[in-house]
């Protein structure tokens, strides 16, 4: 692997200030999706080594949360500048090791940072209350402190984002953490707590253990020290986590799996809706919770927008992400091809038609065709589980009634995505939809500034804003009498 700086690719695991093995030796095998070429391997470490980074994030608690905020904020606005100035070198190991474009790394690299930056601000401003007392002689104050040690658990698809995103606002809070990177994309975790290093964050305050996801998270849920867990990954995993934490009542945040609708009404400016379909659908290859999932096109407009964005999509350049110009990388592996694979079958047996793709790519190995289907009958299983691939199913409809209550039939309330030009129906709609995240006119939601996260169940809590903060504090209040 060349870098500029090479100190960032690291093969330890980083726990208590150190680079460590696993007691047992063993490693896991860390491969490019994009070729199948091993990179590297990382300490494949269990419930002993969890444990002891646990107790690191234990004692290096007192000294962090008894830091000013605006201490802790000058750490982390180094660890900003420092992921932005080795921006080029995350974003190559990302692409390594994920396979999504390099241009589209760097843009995660400083998605990623913003998260750092934001919270460091915003940890200045954790405000509490006076409340006018009840009785003549109380006066009742509230106060937000740190909730402790934390955990984090987070996916391949965002290998540096979904890091962030959690360690910004519990660092910021003056919480400790230790994190599990996804196996499929731990260097890029591991390079974040290098540069966290640098910047001066004090030993045993974020520590990343690499290893098997059930011993680790096991360990991570069953240890009484660690008082909140914050999860980014299916829901089906989630909601095993959500059980084990039950154990201590631990704080959990979940961001799990979406279906998103994404729907285009007759009045629609039709071109911009081809882009924000474009860019919510095939963004990451479609792996990303937020994707577009099922696309309700209304009647009137149907046919004019499957030609649009059948010449976009055709436009899409498949390949290796570090290569020039391409669009669309690999999928993160053979399952995730299956998963299309199944959908698409499962809608042509019920009468969808294959406009474009279809099928795996010429180039082999994770690479899969963008695809679009038309004439998808509700029944397809891609109207009710996530695809997380490329492909683009397009239901026909003429109700707006009819397509919110079609929207809303899931379990799943993350992302929605619709335009519109008639500011009645705009508001109408939007409020209608149940969902935690609605873009109105855009296919690109995401940004620091603002809450993301999902209802029902695509998860707890939100992440980014200064909503984000509050998942990593606990509230005191405190009756004075005089
Ligand atoms: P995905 O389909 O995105 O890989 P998962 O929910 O399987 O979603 O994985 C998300 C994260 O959860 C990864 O870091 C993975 O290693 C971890 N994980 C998977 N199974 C478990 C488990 N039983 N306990 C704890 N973490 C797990």
């Amino acid at each position: 692997m060349q870098l500029k700086d090479q100190t960032l690719f690291r093969q330890q695991a980083f726990i208590d200030g150190q680079w460590r093995d696993a007691l047992s030796g063993e490693v896991i095998p860390v491969t490019n999706p994009a070729s199948g070429a091993q990179l590297g391997t990382v300490p494949k470490m269990g419930a002993e080594e969890t444990n002891t980074a646990i107790a690191a994030a234990n004692q290096a608690l007192p000294a962090w949360r008894g830091l000013t905020a605006k201490a802790r904020a000058t750490i982390l606005r180094r660890w900003f500048d420092l992921m932005m100035e080795h921006q080029d070198d995350l974003a190559r190991l990302m692409t390594l090791e994920q396979g999504k474009p390099l241009a589209e790394a760097k843009g995660e690299i400083s998605y990623a940072a913003s998260f750092i930056e934001w919270f460091a601000e915003e940890g200045k401003r954790i405000y509490g209350d006076t409340i006018p007392g009840h009785q003549e002689d109380k006066r009742l104050i509230v106060i937000k402190q740190p909730i402790g040690v934390t955990a984090a658990i987070t996916p391949w698809n965002f290998p540096a984002a979904m890091i962030t995103r959690k360690a910004g606002p519990a660092l910021a809070a003056g919480c400790t953490m230790v994190l599990k990177p996804a196996s499929q994309t731990p260097f890029s975790a591991l390079a974040l707590a290098e540069l966290g290093r640098r910047a001066g964050i004090p030993q045993g305050v974020f520590n990343v253990v690499t290893g098997s996801a059930g011993a680790v998270g096991n360990a991570l849920t069953s240890n009484p020290l660690v008082r909140k867990l914050s999860f980014t990954g299916s829901t089906e995993i989630g909601r095993q986590l959500m059980a084990q934490c039950a154990q201590d009542i631990k704080k959990v945040s979940l961001e799990l799996g979406g279906n998103a609708p994404f729907i285009v009404f007759d009045d629609a400016d039709l071109d911009k809706a081809v882009e924000g379909a474009l860019a919510s659908k095939f963004r990451n290859a479609g792996q990303t919770c937020v994707c577009a999932n099922r696309l309700y096109v209304q009647d009137g407009v149907y046919d004019q927008f499957a030609e649009k964005l059948q010449q976009a999509v055709n436009k899409l350049k498949i390949g290796d992400g570090l290569q020039e110009g391409i669009t669309t990388g690999p999928l993160i592996d053979d399952k995730a091809i299956a998963k299309v694979q199944e959908h698409i079958e499962d809608a042509v047996s019920k009468g969808a038609r294959i406009i474009t793709g279809g099928k795996p790519h010429a180039l082999g190995g994770n690479f899969f065709e963008p695809t679009i289907l038309v004439n998808v009958p509700a029944d397809a299983k891609v109207a009710r589980e996530e695809t997380f691939g490329p492909l683009a199913p397009l239901f026909r409809f003429k109700d707006e009634a009819d397509v919110i209550a079609q929207s809303n039939d899931t379990e799943f309330g993350l992302a929605a995505y619709f335009y519109a030009r008639d500011l009645s129906r705009v508001f109408r709609v939007g409020e209608a939809l149940e969902y935690g995240i609605v873009g109105i006119n855009t296919g690109i939601i995401s940004n620091e500034v603002a809450p993301f996260g999902g209802i029902k169940a695509s998860g707890l809590g939100r992440e980014g804003s200064k909503y984000g903060i509050e998942d990593y504090l606990e509230i005191k209040y405190m009756c004075i009498g005089l």
